[in-house]
């Protein structure tokens, strides 16, 4: 028996939610087909020690509600993985989600059959929608490594993105983390106050600014509620969504003083906005060497060994350019005698044994091994599936050259078939949360202007848009670092730039323009 309802949306994270409530909202049926066993999307899955957010909880929290914004309070700057989970739960129930969401189903197929997508499930379930809104995350198929003999390893192997639900107690254990991104950046200062032992391997040394987490007092929180409106709206009208006024400032216009103190202020409060420190960190490589120069300096400062210190050096791409990280503690962390780093560079992992990882200079006792090896970035969960469109032609051939979108929304051939906050859109050089909500909110218009109709972008708009996302990430940094960005995480993965790197605002204007031009490159 297939089951029938007007928007199928793939995904029960803050996306899949989102459209769940707005097209609700205009009167649609709409099911949630969710591969997990609960809703949260990468909050569900990301459980491991020390997981939280670094783009600000007021910041990273829907805007559509102005109530919703109101009655909850935040209790760090940066909150955890817990209570972003609670606050998912939290908005669930408030606004009655659940009773919608379909949760164990993992979508295998989805296939267009001239009016309807028709949907399959690893559980075999049958679903069809008009609509098909894929909104599974672009961090969420994780990338797992296979370690010659891994399989004879007497202790637990866990990925930081698979953590068991129960928890696990690594106090007294010997610990190895293979992976330095922000997963494995974040979680070692947290795994070496409990562990007997942590060792580090590490590839590639990040950039990273501190946190500068905190609590947040009741004059903040009140502070923050009484001019919510106009955060939000510095948000939608800033280059990457973040609560806070860029600078317009060129950082070779500054003075040598005029420099150090505007990083000393980033360093101490900006976090991931760090990089707009000035406007052409991303996009002028001398600009970017002063802020790589500063950074480096000042993680130098925070480790004694002179080994150490130089293996930690992030040097060969632009800061920024592969995501940098936001850490609490990280560098001192490898002041502590019961810390190891090993360079996997200079010291490569050679095999797992039953009692840890032989590298080619010795060998590590290990308890756990924890791969915080990241994932299949950006087109992971979307090729995983099949989904085939008109003609028979699979998203995988249409994309076999790297994902082709018109505005990151919609691919040519696939009627009705929508991208929330994925390749070709802001996306992961923005604040998510913002640009879902940017994503959905323009659908549901886009919506009620086609009535029962079908919608589909022309194979033209989509070149032209294509040719403009590179173009626009050829004026910038960042195809010189290797990074996820470029696909440069998983081999034979073709190399190009995914994300638009033409900021929230640009691309906002972007698609108010579409509409004005009466959906300029759809055909309706
Ligand atoms: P990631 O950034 O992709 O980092 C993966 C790490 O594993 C890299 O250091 C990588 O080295 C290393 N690695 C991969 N395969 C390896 C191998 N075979 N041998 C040795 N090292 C290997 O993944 P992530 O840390 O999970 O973070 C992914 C993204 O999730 C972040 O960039 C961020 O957007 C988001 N995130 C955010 C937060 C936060 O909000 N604070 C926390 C966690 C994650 P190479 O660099 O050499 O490839």
């Amino acid at each position: 028996m297939t089951r029938d309802v007007d928007v199928l949306v793939i995904g029960a994270g803050f996306a899949g939610l989102r459209t769940l409530h707005t097209m609700r909202g205009m009167g649609r049926t709409v099911a949630v087909l969710e591969a997990g066993d609960g809703i949260g999307g990468v909050w569900y899955w990301n459980r491991y020690p020390g997981a939280r957010c670094d783009v600000e909880s007021y910041d990273y929290s829907y805007a559509f509600s102005e109530e919703l914004q109101q009655e909850w309070r935040w209790s760090e700057r940066y909150a955890t993985q817990p209570e972003i989970l609670r606050y998912v739960e939290h908005v669930a129930d408030r606004f009655d989600l659940r009773r919608d969401v379909h949760l164990g189903r993992r979508m295998t197929r989805a296939e267009h059959d001239g009016s309807r997508w028709r949907v399959t499930t690893e559980t075999g379930e049958e679903w069809s929608g008009r609509w098909l809104v894929m909104a599974v995350g672009n961090l969420s198929t994780t990338k797992a490594p296979e370690l010659p003999g891994q399989e004879s390893f007497a202790g637990e192997i866990l990925h930081t993105a698979r953590w068991p639900h129960e928890g696990r107690d690594l106090s007294g254990q010997r610990v190895g983390i293979i992976g330095t991104g922000s997963s494995g950046m974040q979680m070692t200062p947290v795994v070496a106050r409990e562990a007997a032992h942590l060792t580090v391997f590490q590839r590639t040394p990040n950039f990273s600014v501190p946190a500068a987490n905190a609590p947040i007092d009741d004059a903040t929180d009140a502070e923050v509620k009484a001019t919510y409106a106009q955060r939000r709206e510095a948000a939608r009208n800033s280059p990457s969504g973040l609560g806070f006024v860029p600078s317009r400032l060129s950082a070779l216009d500054a003075t040598p003083e005029e420099r150090r103190a505007t990083y000393e202020a980033a360093w101490k409060r900006l976090g991931f906005g760090f990089v707009l420190a000035y406007y052409d960190l991303i996009l002028d490589q001398e600009a970017n060497d002063t802020a790589a120069d500063f950074i480096r300096e000042k993680i130098g400062a925070q480790v004694a060994n002179a080994e150490t210190r130089e293996k930690l050096m992030p040097r060969g791409f632009p800061f920024g350019t592969k995501r940098p990280s936001v850490d609490s503690d990280y560098y001192p962390t490898f002041n502590r005698d019961d810390v190891t780093l090993v360079d996997v560079r200079t010291d490569p992992i050679e095999r797992v044994t039953p009692t840890g990882i032989a590298t080619k200079n010795g060998h590590h006792d290990l308890d756990v091994i924890v791969l915080a090896t990241g994932f299949d970035a950006m087109t992971g969960s979307l090729l995983r599936p099949e989904i085939v469109g008109r003609d028979g032609r699979t998203l995988r051939e249409h994309w076999s050259a790297g994902p082709r979108t018109y505005l990151g929304l919609f691919v040519s051939g696939f009627p009705n078939l929508v991208i929330i906050a994925g390749p070709g859109s802001p996306s992961l050089l923005s604040n998510v949360l913002l640009s879902i909500e940017q994503h959905v909110d323009w659908l549901a218009e886009l919506m009620e202007h086609v009535g029962d109709g079908t919608v589909e972008a022309t194979p033209e708009a989509e070149d032209r848009w294509v040719a403009h996302v590179n173009e626009r990430a050829a004026a910038t940094l960042y195809p010189k670092a290797r990074s996820y960005y470029m696909g440069d995480e998983i081999e034979g993965k073709p190399r190009v730039f995914m994300p638009y790197s033409g900021g929230v605002r640009g691309y906002r204007r972007i698609l108010e323009q579409v509409v004005a031009d009466g959906y300029d490159g759809l055909k309706l």
